[in-house]
């Protein structure tokens, strides 16, 4: 499969890296596992003005003639993804809005959505999106295939995110590894770094992030991921992550 660009972004954040993906998108859909329930993110970008401090991606319009032509083009996308669908899932939630998601199935401009082990991410501007639909194409634009790597990691950097909490006997069960091992060198590092300046707690079974340790919270999950590892950012990043 041929690359066709390599975001700089961590594998905490939304995107990591992307490749061409009509087909490839197709077979994840036709791949589904109808028994799974599927959560939804359906991106609605138009705003009557953009405001200041808005970092989404939004369409700032009082013309309400244009949102409307845009729900008919989500009706054809639902439509088509419906088609190469095997059967009909259930849907346990629905997420409306203009924040780029991730872990869901995404719909309308720019969405990034998680299907089948993979992300993949819509044309971000309204008339590619649009001429997508028209000659009865998938809107897709790029997409990754998480590794198995990919996903014991993601697992690691959601718990500390969410939970601020690593249970490595979870992970072990969950992933088939040994977690000492399989991460000696993040837990050195963890170690030296934010475990000497009381930013978590180290034990033998878990790593917890202390209350300052919060306020690092980025960087502490910098350490597991490879992208940022493999490629280290040119210029100091603690800061910016505060
Ligand atoms: S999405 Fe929210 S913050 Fe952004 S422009 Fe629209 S109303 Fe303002």
């Amino acid at each position: 499969m041929a690359y066709c660009n390599q975001s700089r972004k961590g594998l905490y954040e939304d995107a990591i890296t992307f490749f061409c993906i009509a087909d490839f998108f197709n077979g994840l859909l036709e791949g589904l596992d109808v028994t799974e329930h599927l959560s939804l993110y359906v991106h609605l970008p138009f705003c009557e003005h953009r405001c200041t401090f808005c970092g989404c991606h939004v369409v700032a319009t009082r013309r309400h003639d244009l949102a409307a032509e845009y729900l008919d083009y989500l009706e054809k996308e639902i439509d088509l993804i419906c088609q190469h669908m095997p059967e009909r899932s259930s849907v346990t939630q629905i997420h409306l809005g203009v924040k780029r998601s991730s872990s869901l199935m995404g719909f309308g401009i720019s969405s990034i959505g998680e299907v089948g082990g993979a992300y993949v991410q819509n044309a971000k501007k309204l008339s590619t999106y649009y001429s997508m639909l028209d000659s009865g194409r998938l809107p897709v634009e790029r997409g990754y295939q998480l590794s198995a790597d990919d996903r014991v990691r993601r697992s690691v950097i959601l718990s500390l995110m969410c939970n601020l909490y690593v249970d490595f006997a979870q992970i072990e069960s969950e992933f088939g590894i040994r977690f000492g091992e399989y991460f000696s060198l993040e837990l050195a590092e963890l170690s030296d770094g934010p475990g000497s300046d009381n930013l978590v707690v180290i034990d033998e079974g878990d790593i917890a992030v202390t209350a300052t340790g919060q306020l690092f919270l980025r960087n502490i999950c910098m350490i597991f991921d490879r992208y940022l590892r493999e490629k280290p950012p040119e210029k100091p990043m603690y800061s910016r992550t505060v």
